[in-house]
């Protein structure tokens, strides 16, 4: 028998594992984190927090001050890039379904040091940073994970592990789980400025897909910058993509400016649309980025982590306090589920909405986007979709 109560184990500090940190240590669980950087992640990723989101975030007690933080996005829409915005989406029609019926944008550092923050408040929860996950293993009663800390090699102990170690898990390598699906050929650049584009284009939206059979883009506000996505040329040199002047002229051509303007940050990254074959192996769990991962039009990665964070604590807490263990093979059937059928297919679906190029097919679409636009109960149908409400009543239906 293991000389432990109640122990959880988690690998990895991002918003999936300091959620599911905060989860369980709300309930008196013993947790303790490990996380292989010096501090959380200060990279510039997910910024958008739909409306389940939120309210899973106000249950762990940290969403005003992350609205305080971030801007609330009413309104997000649709543009052609030659004739302007095309569909407005007003998603106060969710006003009765959810009680944030708005996007928050707010950067995932500044959702991650939030988390920390709470966590501090429980002594059963333990954050350690500088220790790299190299290896687990399991038996029935215990899991065993082995980490690199200073140079050596330390070995911790938990009823359970969860892995929320990123894209690139070791944790799922260890257990031979399959990643299955693909990379797209163009990886995604991201360009962060001050420079006030509602100056020029003032009708923008907080969040703005534009459509463009050659270049698409999204126009994302932060509270300090414009983020702008583009999609690069598949195997395209990234000195060439990465180029001062290359940069420049993408911003300025959003609306013919001439003069250079500041650019803050500055990303270009590889997209997949990948998910484990498995979340569960025995004790051990797989969660957030480490079990799928998906382009970020729709914005459903750090929301759909956090969705699995809330998922599996609760069915972590059912366990330790004596339910049968099967509970966390419902956690795998409808997660898994909902990457599939779901989130693989709607942010696919963005993708191919803003880079087509048939002139037919375009319109087309886009005259869809704008009747639903124009009537309340399609509206809210479709508003329901993209911010994952109805992902998670497809989950509760899944046994
Ligand atoms: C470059 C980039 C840009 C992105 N941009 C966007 C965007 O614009 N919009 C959007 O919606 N989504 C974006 N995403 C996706 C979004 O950031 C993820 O969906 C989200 O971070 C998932 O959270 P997570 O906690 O599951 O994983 P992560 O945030 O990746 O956290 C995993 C953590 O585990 C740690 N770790 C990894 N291996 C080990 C180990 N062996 N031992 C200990 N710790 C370990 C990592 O250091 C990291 O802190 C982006 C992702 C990347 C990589």
């Amino acid at each position: 028998m293991s000389n432990f109560k109640n122990k959880v184990l988690i690998v990895g500090a991002g918003p999936t594992g300091l959620v599911c940190a905060l989860s369980l240590a709300k309930k008196g669980i013993d947790v303790e984190v490990f996380e292989k950087l010096p501090d959380r992640a200060y990279d510039l990723r997910a910024s958008t927090i739909h409306p389940p989101t939120m309210q899973m975030l106000a249950d762990l007690g940290i969403i005003d001050e992350l609205i305080n933080q971030g801007i609330t996005s009413p309104f997000w829409q649709f543009r052609d890039r030659k004739e302007g915005a095309l569909a407005i989406f007003d998603m106060s029609v969710m006003k009765d379904d959810v009680k944030y019926p708005f996007r928050l944008q707010c950067e995932q550092f500044k959702v991650t040091a939030e988390l920390l923050k709470s966590l501090k408040n429980y002594p059963n929860a333990k954050v350690n940073f500088y220790h790299e996950a190299k290896n687990v293993i399991q038996d029935e009663n215990e899991v065993t994970l082995t980490l690199e800390y200073q140079g050596n090699d330390i070995r911790v102990k938990g009823n359970y592990l969860i892995a929320a170690d990123g894209a690139s898990s070791i944790i799922r390598h260890c257990l031979n789980i399959n990643f299955e699906g693909y990379t797209f050929p163009e990886r995604f650049l991201i360009l962060s400025t001050p420079y006030e584009f509602k100056d020029i284009i003032p009708d923008l939206s907080i969040s703005n897909y534009i459509s463009d059979p050659d270049e698409w883009l999204v126009m994302l506000r932060v509270k300090e910058f414009w983020r702008v996505l583009f999609p690069t040329i598949p195997g395209e040199n990234e000195v060439d993509i990465m180029n001062a002047s290359n940069l420049q002229n993408k911003l300025k051509n959003i609306s013919n400016l001439e003069s250079d303007m500041e650019i803050a940050h500055q990303t270009l990254y590889h997209v997949h649309q990948r998910v484990a074959t498995n979340y569960r192996v025995g004790r051990v769990l797989l969660a957030g980025d480490a079990a799928h991962i998906n382009n970020p039009l729709g914005g459903m990665g750090m929301n759909g982590g956090i969705h699995d964070a809330v998922n599996l604590s609760e069915k972590l807490i059912s366990v330790l306090e004596g339910a049968n263990d099967h509970l966390l093979d419902r956690y795998s059937r409808q997660r898994r589920t909902v990457a599939i059928d779901y989130v693989q297919q709607w942010t696919v679906r963005n993708r191919e909405i803003l880079k087509e190029k048939d002139p037919a097919i375009r319109k087309n679409n886009l005259d869809e986007l704008r009747k639903l636009s124009e009537n309340k109960e399609l509206t809210l149908k479709y508003l329901r979709k993209t911010s994952m409400l109805a992902s998670l009543e497809l989950a509760e239906s899944i046994e």
